[in-house]
């Protein structure tokens, strides 16, 4: 039997990519996404012998508690979880607004603690599992993502508490921190900005998905049974910080 992979936000950008490349190493997916259309499209890119989408808003704790009775109820277990869903809404603080702090909180942090939890209590009972949790290079900071940032860094919180808790029952938990990867998100950035932030890179390239979707597969290999709590940054260095 196959084993099973859940992913997050895997209508768009890296969860697409993520997606893709767990079914290439032989997972099912199951795609999760707010938006219908872009959860089912990645379901037809895939193959639906690879692949099902099960629509959910991962920030509402009615909708996630449902989502895996369902999944329980058809696929009987959960091997991987990679909490990739994600927002932003930036701008500086004093212009931002007490919604926007939240919406990003809410989705960021909060969903990906509603999906750990309910993933949690079913591979302690498994005795396995592999949680991995996108986080961002942004967690260290970034003008204008105040909202961003401490989400971020709360999921690198979480993943630390959440290895130490689930280590004994053979559960790693572990996060990665992209930089700036070429996704719609990005896409919603001003062509200067854009500009502006490849070249503040020492690569002075902007990542792909694929990069993210790698350190993921090596995450949820046989390779990686001693790695826990850990956060692996795809940046192109830019987490180095000093003498770019
Ligand atoms: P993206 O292209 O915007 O894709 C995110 C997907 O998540 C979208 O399909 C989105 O649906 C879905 N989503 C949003 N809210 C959701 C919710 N409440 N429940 C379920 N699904 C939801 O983003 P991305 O660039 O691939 O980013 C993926 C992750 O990587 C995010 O956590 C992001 O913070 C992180 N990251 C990205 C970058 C980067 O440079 N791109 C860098 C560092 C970290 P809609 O399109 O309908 O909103």
């Amino acid at each position: 039997m196959k084993k099973t992979a859940i992913v997050t936000g895997a209508g768009n950008g890296i969860g697409k990519s993520i997606s893709k490349r767990l079914a290439r190493n032989n997972f099912f997916v199951l795609i999760i996404d707010i938006d219908d259309r872009s959860g089912k499209k990645t379901v037809n890119e895939i193959g639906k012998t690879k692949s099902a989408f099960l629509k959910a808003d991962i920030s509402d704790e009615k909708q996630t508690a449902s989502l895996f009775q369902a999944i329980i109820k058809k696929y009987k277990r959960v091997d991987v979880l990679v909490n990739n869903a994600g927002i932003i809404r930036d701008n500086m603080i004093w212009n931002m607004s007490s919604e926007d702090f939240d919406k990003v909180i809410n989705i960021n942090l909060k969903g990906t603690w509603l999906m750990c939890r309910e993933s949690a209590k079913i591979m302690k009972l498994q005795g396995s599992g592999r949680i991995i949790n996108i986080s961002s290079r942004a967690w260290l900071g970034n003008r204008g993502q105040t909202n961003y940032s401490a989400s971020k860094a709360g999921v690198i919180g979480l993943t630390r508490s959440l290895a130490l808790e689930m280590g004994k029952y053979n559960v790693s938990v572990n996060a990665i921190a992209p930089g700036l990867i070429d996704t719609p998100l990005t896409k919603k950035l001003k062509k200067e900005v854009l500009e502006n932030l490849i070249n503040s890179q020492p690569t002075k390239t902007i990542g792909n998905p694929d990069d993210v979707a790698n350190a993921v597969a090596f995450l949820v290999s046989d390779k990686t049974n001693f790695i826990t709590g850990q956060t692996i940054y795809v940046d192109g260095g830019k987490s180095i910080g000093a003498g770019i």
